[in-house]
């Protein structure tokens, strides 16, 4: 059965666009136009997935996200922000919202991260805990590297560093999310300490230019390879 994704945006181009790809990417995607609507239809429908836009006429986007949780609806979030918006990307991850995209974006980069999330959240109905990266394997209950035959144990912000990019494998993550993500952006951590920690996983990945397993985006960020 196709999997359905609301997509939740006012401006009737950005979501048609979005509608359409989804559509021939094999989904079963809609489109509601103002926040009401959309926390309507979130709420009493089944989604696979929420694309769901931060500016929106009636309730905005933050707000549907916070009030879906409230209710306990789980459905995965992804939530468009506008560009240099900082503040929503860290609220909308703090009400719930699993990923967020700055707009303007690319579709490539939209798929990738609706792809990540389905992954995600299928595997989190399976129960499985581990991921693959290269020849290892993350074990997630014992916070460590397990791969030729030895298990190599990971600091928490390492951790949680591969975990968040595992969780968005194949998707450019740039640093300030992955200093929300991991340090929590509390101001006193700057983007050069996620450069220092993605140097010692590579260490410990043995992840080299003959054999990248985290790339460097320039400008951008890390991505972790599919
Ligand atoms: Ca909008």
């Amino acid at each position: 059965m196709k999997e359905r994704i609301l997509i939740v945006e006012d401006e009737a181009a950005i979501a048609m666009t979005i509608r359409d790809r989804l559509e021939s990417e094999g989904y079963d995607p809609s489109i509601a136009a103002d926040g009401d609507t959309g926390f309507r239809r979130a709420s009493t429908e089944p989604w696979a997935l929420i694309v769901l836009d931060v500016m929106l006429p009636g309730r905005d986007g933050l707000t549907v996200c916070r009030d879906l949780r409230g209710r306990e609806i789980d459905t995965p979030v992804l939530m468009l922000t506008a560009k240099d918006q900082t503040l929503d990307k860290v609220l909308g991850l703090k009400i719930g919202a699993d990923d967020y995209l700055t707009k303007p974006f690319d579709m490539a980069e939209l798929l990738a991260r609706v792809e990540a999330l389905l992954r995600r959240s299928r595997r989190t109905s399976n129960g499985a805990q581990t991921d693959t990266i290269g020849p290892f394997v993350l074990d997630v209950d014992r916070q460590e590297l397990q791969g030729d035959g030895r298990a190599i144990p990971l600091s928490t912000q390492e951790f949680k560093l591969l975990r968040y990019l595992c969780e968005h494998r194949g998707a450019v993550v740039d640093r300030d999310e992955l200093l929300a993500a991991v340090w929590g952006y509390d101001g006193s951590t700057y983007t050069r300490t996620v450069d220092v920690h993605i140097s010692w996983l590579r260490q410990k990945l043995g992840d080299s230019r003959a054999q990248r397993l985290i790339a460097t985006v320039r400008g951008r960020g890390y991505r972790l390879m599919p």
